[in-house]
């Protein structure tokens, strides 16, 4: 069942009065449950796919559909709704709160949402043990490593089971080992739960293992199935 298509989007940013193109009469979609790799050099255009596919961003030209809604003719308040419940975002940077354990962290996504204590708590307990942190709950960013700290943003991103997981290079700043476990837990989770996930990586197994490949170059997107 297909859950997004792009439909002749195009994305232009202006600079100094100057247009550049990011994103070029951009066609395909992708189905849930799908798990998609994002390729590309720097500059081509895949944190600007990645933002207009999760509502962060508007096109320029054309559309983004996501479950057969029209997400930018949706108003900002609509959005933002829809963004919260079908997406879970994974970035580069971790963004945790520094002055909460990983345990909160992860728990405020629930606590935002307002579910009830425990049904946030049992969900957080259950994905800090699936990226082997159990024992990390109750410890600061400060004093995690950069790889527990991304599994800490990977589970925060899962807590209100997004349909739709989108990463940007999760794993851009991790030594290959660690971005390894990274991208292992969040392929397990999505595909145990049944989740949409769609990476930007450089991580080459990863690839190799995808649904789909979209592969960059100058703002336009080659679509291959593995
Ligand atoms: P990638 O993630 O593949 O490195 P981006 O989507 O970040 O590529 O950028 C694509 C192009 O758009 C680049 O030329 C970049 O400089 C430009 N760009 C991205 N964001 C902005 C912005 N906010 N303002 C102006 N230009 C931007
Ligand atoms: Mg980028």
């Amino acid at each position: 069942m297909e859950i997004l298509r792009l439909e002749d989007v195009t994305k232009s940013y202006f600079l100094d009065g100057e247009e550049i193109q990011a994103l070029r009469r951009v066609n395909f979609s992708l189905d849930a449950g799908d798990i998609t790799v994002i390729l590309g050099p720097s500059g081509s255009g895949k944190s600007t796919l990645l933002t207009l596919l999760g509502g962060l961003g508007k096109p320029s030209e054309g559309k983004v559909w996501c479950r057969g809604k029209s997400l930018y003719d949706l108003g900002n308040e609509e959005l933002a709704l829809w963004r919260n419940k079908i997406f879970g975002f994974v970035f580069q940077f971790h963004y945790l709160m520094p002055e909460l354990t990983a345990m909160e962290n992860i728990m405020l996504a629930c606590r935002i949402a307002r579910k009830p204590f425990e049904e946030c708590q049992a969900r957080a307990q259950k994905l800090l043990s699936h990226v082997g942190l159990t024992n990390r709950a109750g410890h600061k960013p400060g004093e995690l490593s950069g790889g527990e700290q991304q599994r800490v943003a990977v589970c925060r991103a899962l807590m209100n089971e997004p349909e739709i997981i989108l990463a940007d290079e999760p794993t851009g700043n991790l030594d290959l080992k660690t971005a390894e476990g990274i991208h292992d837990v969040l392929w397990e989770i999505c595909q145990k739960e049944g989740r949409t996930l769609i990476v930007v990586t450089h991580y080459e197994p990863l690839a190799k293992r995808a649904d789909h490949i979209l592969s960059l170059s100058g703002g336009q997107v080659i679509k291959k199935k593995n």
